[in-house]
Formats: structure tokens, sequence, C-alpha cells
């Protein structure tokens, strides 16, 4: 399974990886965890990229197509990969497929969790993160049972950074102009599957696991 996760920041596409990657027990390559990695460890790529992520802009292709580079020609990664957060410009979808084609993969699919931007303000903001585990919860939606207290590892839940509205504004507004001008991209090479992610958490799962099954 060689899979995409697309759609706009909150659709719910590290909530489904979590599940997806249990199912189908392959590595998850998100690009957000890992510049917010690289952030919390202070490398010098972390200090490049927080400007960027600060502002909720995005980072520039170069960096960010370099470390995808990386982490694909990994060998955990030759049996099946969830890349989530990424491509997110025409220029790395471009440069993706040629990664690909140097590796020999295919994707199984690309799937585009579609939330309208009414939602998705409330979606970010309410989100809270394990420090320990990386597991999302969500304060109304998908709520711990402990305030504060990860069910999964007990660990502590913090708010992103950049998950404030002033930001959250500027990462729609990035979405817009330079991500999702992608779902025709992937259409035309016939490995789009589009899912309404306004249902609950489990309903979506359910139709993106079933849609990826009927393509393995
Ligand atoms: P993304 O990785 O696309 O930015 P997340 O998976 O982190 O999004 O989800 C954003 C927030 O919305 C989290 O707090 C999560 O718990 C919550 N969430 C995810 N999917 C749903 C859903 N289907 N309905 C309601 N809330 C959701
Ligand atoms: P995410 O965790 O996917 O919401 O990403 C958090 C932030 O990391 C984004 O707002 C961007 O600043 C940066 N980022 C993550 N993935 C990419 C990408 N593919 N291209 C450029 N910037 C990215």
């Amino acid at each position: 399974m060689y899979i995409l996760l697309m759609g706009p920041p909150g659709a719910g596409k590290g909530t489904q990886a979590e599940k997806l990657i249990d199912a189908y027990k392959i590595p998850h390559i998100s690009t957000g965890d890992m510049f917010r990695a690289a952030v919390s460890q202070g490398t010098e790529l972390g200090k490049e990229a927080k400007k960027y992520m600060d502002a909720g802009g995005l980072v520039p292709d170069v960096v960010t197509i370099g470390i995808v580079r990386e982490g694909l020609a990994k060998p955990e990664c030759a049996k099946g990969f969830i890349l989530d957060g990424f491509p997110r410009t025409q220029e790395q979808a471009v440069a993706l497929d040629g990664i690909l084609k140097d590796l020999g993969i295919k994707l199984t699919g690309v799937v585009n969790i579609e939330v309208p931007d009414k939602d998705l303000v409330d979606r970010v903001t309410g989100r809270r993160i394990c420090k320990k585990c990386g597991a999302t919860y969500h304060i109304t939606f998908n709520p711990p049972k402990v305030e504060g207290i990860c069910d999964k590892c007990g660990g502590d839940l913090y708010q992103r950074d950049d998950d404030k509205a002033e930001t959250v504004k500027n990462r729609l507004a990035a979405y817009h102009s330079q991500t999702e001008p992608l779902i025709s991209y992937y259409k035309k090479q016939g490995i789009y599957i589009n899912i309404d992610g306004t249902q609950p958490i489990d309903k979506v799962y359910s139709a993106v696991k079933s849609s990826l099954d009927s393509r393995k």
C-alpha cells in the first residue's frame, strides 16, 4: 500500500493515518511531524522550517523535497507507506513522481479528505497532541478520557504553536492557492479518491479503508 493523504489543515489526515498504520503495518511519513521534530531538536532544518511554520506558510520546496526523498528511500518504506502532508505544491508533486519512478513504486491511491473551511478553524484550534506518542485528540470531537492526558500512553497533551486562529487563516490560504490544485493533477492520473471528511472519525475511516482495500 503506497498511500498519499491529502486535504486542508485539520481535515483529519493525521487521525486517519494513526488508524491506517495499525491496519496496514506500514510507516507514516508526515512532513509536518518531521519539521516539528527538527524544530524541537533545534537543528538547522528546524530553525529554517520554523520561520515558515510560525507564519502559516509553506517551507520551501527544495528543503521539503529533500527530506521526503531521504525518507522514502529507507528500507522500511519499500513495502508501503502513508505519506501525509506531502505534496503540497505542483513542484513537490512533480518531484514525487520522479522519486517514486526511481524507486519503482506506483501509488495505490491518493486520498483527499474534504472538509469545508467553516469546520476547519474549530478542528485546528481544538486539536491537542500527546507530547510522548504523538496521538491526536480534539477537546470536543475526540476528547481524551482525562483532560490533558493521553489515553494511550499517559503523556501530557499540548497545543501546536501554529494551531492558533490567526495562523490557521494563512494555512488555509496556502492550502487553497497551492495545494488544492493538485486534486486535478491526481484525478488525471486516475488514482484520486475523494472522502467526505465531515463525517465522524470512524465513518471517515471506514470509507478510506474500504476504498483503499478495493485497490490493493
Ligand atoms: P490534519 O492532520 O489533517 O491536520 P488531524 O488529524 O490532526 O488533521 O485532525 C485535526 C483535528 O480534528 C484533531 O483535533 C482531530 O481530533 C479532529 N478530527 C479529525 N477527524 C475528525 C472528524 N472526522 N470529525 C471531527 N473531528 C475530527
Ligand atoms: P502539518 O503538520 O501538515 O499541518 O504541517 C505543519 C506545517 O509544516 C505547515 O503549515 C508548513 O509550514 C510545514 N509543512 C508541512 N508539510 C509541508 C510541505 N509538504 N511543504 C511545505 N511545508 C510543509
